[in-house]
């Protein structure tokens, strides 16, 4: 089967610069109107499964939802004159709106790379959205190679040493966060890799090439969010490295073109795209749904500590350390492994896709697994 894949990406070696979330503004809701005009429809044979017809419009190759739903077996739904559309398969279902890159997939918030547009009385998504976002979430596995088992876990605390990260608590419970997530793991049989038990510094690409050295299965990078004067903002975000040619969601919208980020080439990183959404969306249904965490959404970034893996990552930000009422319960070793439950749970989740149990379909057993228990 020719699939996503497999195709010959540039892998590119090279570790750029990289920048980090600390002091981020949270993420807008942008709502761009239409950009450019759409060209005919021309087909190609990029997407997970072989030919779909794509539609350029602004510069960007979208395809329509209704062509989505075949190719994934999903069924398609309009509300509001053709604004809203829900795709519904076994594995889930997704709420698209016009113009918004923000969209629903079970139940969670996920930005996409280009927004959902209207061209010519449908709507329509983009080609990379499709492969790279709707796909491993819709349709788990569909289309690429399998992966191997799941055997060796990187988990990164992030910083350490001079780099303290929003504050001293950020390096200091992201490694915290990152020891009880290896005692629940290493107690389901993973051989799990810290990329530093001590508070030391490390180099972004040095904590991908421990992950690459190591053989990695997986990489989680853990960390804590900080708005500088805001006691109010809270929740959860998780992030993949973002595809090429797409933004990342806090540097987006329709007239920026100014992002010193953008990539225009793949990484390395990025041939494990469909595994890392899932990973993605395990760890954020995991955090969502058990710790009732505040849901800012999925979303993809040019983070430079995922960029030369070469292993499925995602880069976790467990809450805000500036949130007066989140801050005080991160502050509790409690919450803190009630946080470890929730990612050792989301890689027990991603393992149950990536090897599914015999006789059970990857989507079905997503929905049971066999979950790690909250121990202190
Ligand atoms: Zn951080």
């Amino acid at each position: 089967m020719v699939t996503a894949a497999l195709r010959l990406f540039a892998l590119l070696l090279a570790l750029h610069a990289s920048f980090d979330a600390r002091g981020a503004e949270p993420a807008a809701r942008v709502n761009p109107s239409r950009p450019g005009s759409v060209s005919a429809p021309a087909a190609t044979g990029a997407s997970p499964s072989g030919a779909i017809p794509t539609t350029k419009i602004g510069g960007v190759e979208y395809v329509s939802v209704a062509d989505v739903a075949t190719r994934l077996s999903l069924r398609l739904a309009t509300f509001e004159r053709g604004r809203r559309v829900t795709l519904t398969g076994p594995s889930g279902r997704a709420e698209l709106e016009n113009d918004s890159r923000d969209i629903t997939v079970n139940g969670l918030r996920v930005f996409l790379g280009d927004p959902v547009l209207d061209a010519g009385r449908q709507l329509y998504v983009s080609r990379i959205d499709f492969e790279r976002c709707l796909t491993p979430m819709l349709r788990p596995g569909f289309g690429v190679p399998q992966r191997r088992e799941l055997k060796t876990v990187v988990l990164d605390p992030g910083h350490g040493g001079r780099d303290n990260g929003t504050s001293v608590n950020e390096k200091t419970y992201a490694l915290d966060v990152a020891r009880r997530a290896r005692r629940l793991l290493e107690a389901s049989g993973y051989r799990v890799i810290l990329t530093r038990d001590s508070d030391v510094f490390l180099e972004l690409g040095q904590r991908a090439e421990i992950a690459n050295t190591n053989r990695a299965d997986l990489f989680v990078s853990i960390h804590f969010n900080a708005v500088p004067n805001d006691s109010r903002t809270s929740g959860v975000e998780v992030f993949t490295f973002a595809p090429r040619a797409q933004h990342s969601a806090e540097w987006w919208s329709l007239k920026r073109k100014d992002d010193p980020h953008l990539e225009l080439t793949e990484m390395p990183v990025n041939r494990f795209d469909h595994w890392s959404v899932i990973l993605a969306h395990t760890i954020h249904r995991r955090f969502v749904t058990d710790l009732k965490a505040y849901d800012r959404g999925k979303k993809i970034a040019h983070w430079g500590v995922l960029r030369s893996l070469e292993c499925p990552g995602v880069l976790i930000e467990c809450g805000f350390l500036t949130s007066s009422a989140e801050a005080k319960k991160i502050a509790t070793s409690d919450y803190r492994q009630k946080l470890a439950v929730a990612v050792a749970n989301g890689i027990r989740d991603y393992a149950t896709l990536v090897d599914p149990p015999r006789g059970k379909s990857a989507a079905s057993s997503a929905r049971g697994p066999r979950p790690v228990k909250a121990a202190n």
